[in-house]
């Protein structure tokens, strides 16, 4: 690999360094609409077959899924969060491929390509 290249890398990699370390408000998970029922005796809506729509964020960890209530302003704030990890997540994957050129002296690879 020519030094020109070298260098090309290492400023791509601390640009993208720099940009991680700007983010702060993320999260791993989804969210999601999701339609259920509120139980209450006199409700007509759940009575009717109707559901509530309910604006959640799922969160799998250690193989249980857990469910974050989002009321009003929070779906908009999680659906950030959850884009924010997904943006970051290829920015780090960008480094790695970076670091292993670097390492291997050869070209970085394709996207993927020492994905399991
Ligand atoms: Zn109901």
């Amino acid at each position: 690999m020519l030094d020109s290249e070298k260098r090309r890398l290492r400023l791509k990699r601390t640009l993208l360094l720099k940009k991680l370390a700007k983010i702060r408000d993320f999260t791993r998970g989804s969210v999601v609409l999701m339609k259920r029922r509120c139980y209450r005796p006199n409700c007509r809506r759940c009575a009717s077959g109707e559901v509530h729509p309910t604006w959640v964020l799922t969160v799998s960890t250690g193989g249980k899924t857990r469910t974050v209530y989002l009321g009003g302003k929070r779906v908009d704030d999680a659906k950030r969060m959850v884009e924010n990890y997904h943006t970051m997540q290829a920015w780090i994957e960008e480094v790695g491929r970076i670091n292993l050129a670097l390492l291997t002296n050869k070209s970085v690879p394709k996207k993927g390509a020492y994905d399991e």
